[in-house]
């Protein structure tokens, strides 16, 4: 539950709302800004306001985590780019080389990570690699990943031969790497998609024991779905209060919020968010005491990211066409929330997910 926060949790909450009320509320309503100089600006505030490592240090609690990405949300400023440091991810406890030439540059922000897993449907086989000496030769194809043509590595899963699959790093100027497809996502993000034709990296670089490749990049998924989560009840409780406004506001005959129909409609908004806040501060509590939460990150993800849609659909249906004119606000949440439904797992498949989890592996609270 959001309730009793300690003291230091709503002393960080606090300082996040001045955080996004103040420089981050000027830097999202600037039209002047160029997307560099407004990521720069970003990136500087959040560092000043000890923001922008808590994804980089270990031992953040989730909460903590939760608490700041709801507030940014809250106030409609979580997709501004540069809040965050990028975190370990799926590079967390590599050792030498690879800490040094490819995590310490990744931390500092000095070279770019791709992660590099949904593949092209219908393909007859999925990207693998053989071993060859002390390489591995790869070959196959990615097709959606996020700011791909600007990164400096991938992180791919790969069906290596003899091993299963791996989380392999393949840089992206290697010979034979090729980027097949550059395209833009309705939310307004960069992706790109790869082909790998025998493709040699050292065998180092696939991270992690032989074979443990989807449970590594499950356990990086899981993270990022709850990270999802958090952004989205936060989003959803901005979605309310951009509806109250809305309600409250004058017009012929009376304001919108005097007539039933709509107070039902708000009514029904409120209750759907609070039930998706809950689990999503609930989730984050499991996770912090320890208890494996891969289901209960999935239904966090569900309801969350379902839930959000729900409201900014419902949003504009209350406010009108106006909130469908480009540029306002509501428009561009609408558009940014689409994704969330399919990225970092569709949701029929995590329902679907779910139910291996209790059925077929017995795990899990929900
Ligand atoms: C904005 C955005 C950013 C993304 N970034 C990345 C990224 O950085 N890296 C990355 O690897 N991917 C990324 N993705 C891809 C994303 O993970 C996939 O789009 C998502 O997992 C769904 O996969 P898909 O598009 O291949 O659709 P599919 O898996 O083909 O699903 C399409 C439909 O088929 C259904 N379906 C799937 N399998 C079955 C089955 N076995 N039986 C019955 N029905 C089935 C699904 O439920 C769904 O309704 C991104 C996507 C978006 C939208």
């Amino acid at each position: 539950m959001p309730e009793f926060l300690s003291d230091e949790l709503k002393s960080l909450r606090d300082r996040v709302a001045s955080l996004a009320t103040g420089e981050l509320a000027a830097v999202r309503d600037a039209t002047d800004l160029a997307a560099g100089d407004a990521a720069a600006r970003v990136r500087a505030a959040s560092k000043a306001a000890g923001v922008y490592a808590l994804t980089q240090t270990e031992g953040v609690s989730e909460l903590t985590l939760l608490v700041v990405r709801e507030t940014l949300a809250r106030h409609g400023v979580s997709h501004l780019p540069g809040l965050f440091g990028a975190g370990a991810g799926l590079l967390e406890g590599v050792g030498e080389p690879l800490r040094s030439s490819h995590l310490l540059p990744m931390l500092a922000g000095d070279k770019r990570v791709g992660f590099a897993f949904t593949e092209p449907a219908g393909v007859p086989r999925s990207t693998w690699a053989r071993v060859e000496g002390d390489e591995l030769v790869i070959t196959g194809q990615k097709s959606y990943v996020t700011a791909g043509a600007d990164v400096a590595f991938l992180t791919a899963l790969v069906e290596v031969e003899g091993q299963g699959p791996s989380m392999v790093i393949i840089d992206t100027d290697r010979p034979g790497v090729t980027v097949t497809r550059r395209f833009t996502s309705i939310d307004g993000s960069h992706h790109a998609a790869f082909r790998f034709e025998d493709v040699r990296v050292p065998r180092h670089h696939a991270i992690g024991a032989p074979g443990d490749g989807r449970g590594r990049a499950l356990a990086k998924i899981s993270a990022v779905r709850r990270a999802i989560a958090a952004d989205c009840v936060g989003t959803a409780g901005w979605i309310i209060e951009q509806v109250a406004a809305g309600l409250r506001r004058e017009r012929r005959g009376g304001a919108l919020g005097d007539h039933e129909r709509a107070r039902l409609r708000y009514g029904e908004m409120r209750i759907a968010a609070y039930a998706a806040r809950s689990a999503v501060y609930r989730t984050a509590r499991l996770v912090d005491a320890g208890i494996d939460a891969v289901n209960e990150s999935i239904a966090a993800k569900v309801i969350a990211t379902e839930t959000a849609n729900t409201l900014a659909d419902s949003a504009v249906q209350l406010l009108g066409g106006e909130s469908l004119v480009v540029g306002h606000p509501l428009e561009a949440t609408y558009r940014r929330l689409r994704v969330l439904r399919l990225a970092e797992g569709e949701t029929d498949t995590l329902r679907v997910n779910a139910a291996r989890g209790h059925l077929d592996l017995g795990k899990g609270s929900i």
